[in-house]
């Protein structure tokens, strides 16, 4: 989620479809582009929970990359153009970190959520994210799920191996077709969303 905050944030009007549009509810992406302060507003700067979990990010994220033993990169953009049934289509993706070719997705998650990690949908991302830099000049060699517990900052470390039957052109293609339910993670995905004021679904669930 953190990483859906910074890309909106970023660029809310981009049309490209974004990694963390591409593991959750499609419906997302088009309002995202429809209702792009609604975006900003809602998923970051009024929510004091996900602003706590940035801080702790963006700290961790300091703490590795000023570290002397490792070669850290933060925040690292990638981009995959993929063509669907003979249109062309820009997915964008940004890793957290990687150190010394290790991709880390960091998220924070309460105490509460511990035992049922890690979450498929953060898997599919890390996937995701392994099919984008292959071939890339970022080179990437392995990939870890690192969850953050917020209420003692206890950490846990998931390794996702790459998967090679998942990948983005797939992913996009499923959310163009429609061919996934929406919500797509459960209806806790609409109370969470920061377009369910305007959703149509969501008012109807
Ligand atoms: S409110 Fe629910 S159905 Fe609507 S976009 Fe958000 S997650 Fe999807």
């Amino acid at each position: 989620m953190h990483s859906a905050l910074r890309e909106v944030v970023d660029k809310p009007y981009d049309p490209a479809w974004y990694v963390t549009e591409l593991v959750q509810c499609r419906l997302k992406h088009y309002y995202r582009l429809e209702y792009p302060l609604l975006a900003i507003q809602n998923v970051g700067l009024l929510n004091m929970r996900m602003l706590i979990g940035k801080l702790l990010h963006d700290g961790l994220e300091l703490l590795v990359v000023t570290s002397d033993e490792a070669y850290a990169l933060r925040e690292v953009d990638v981009v995959k153009a993929v063509e669907i049934d003979g249109k062309e289509y820009v997915v964008r993706g940004r890793a957290d970190l990687i150190v010394n070719g290790t991709l880390y997705e960091i998220k924070t998650v309460s105490k509460a959520m511990m035992n049922t990690l890690p979450y498929p949908h953060h898997v599919e991302q890390v996937q995701l994210y392994l099919d984008m830099f292959e071939g890339d000049k970022v080179e990437v060699s392995d990939a870890r799920l690192l969850y953050v517990v917020l209420s003692d900052m206890r950490m846990i470390e998931f390794d996702v191996t790459r998967d090679a039957t998942v990948n983005v052109r797939d992913v996009l293609e499923r959310k163009l077709r429609g061919d996934e339910p929406t919500p797509l993670l459960g209806d806790w995905e609409c109370r969470y969303c920061p377009y369910k004021t305007v959703c149509r679904v969501a008012r109807n669930a």
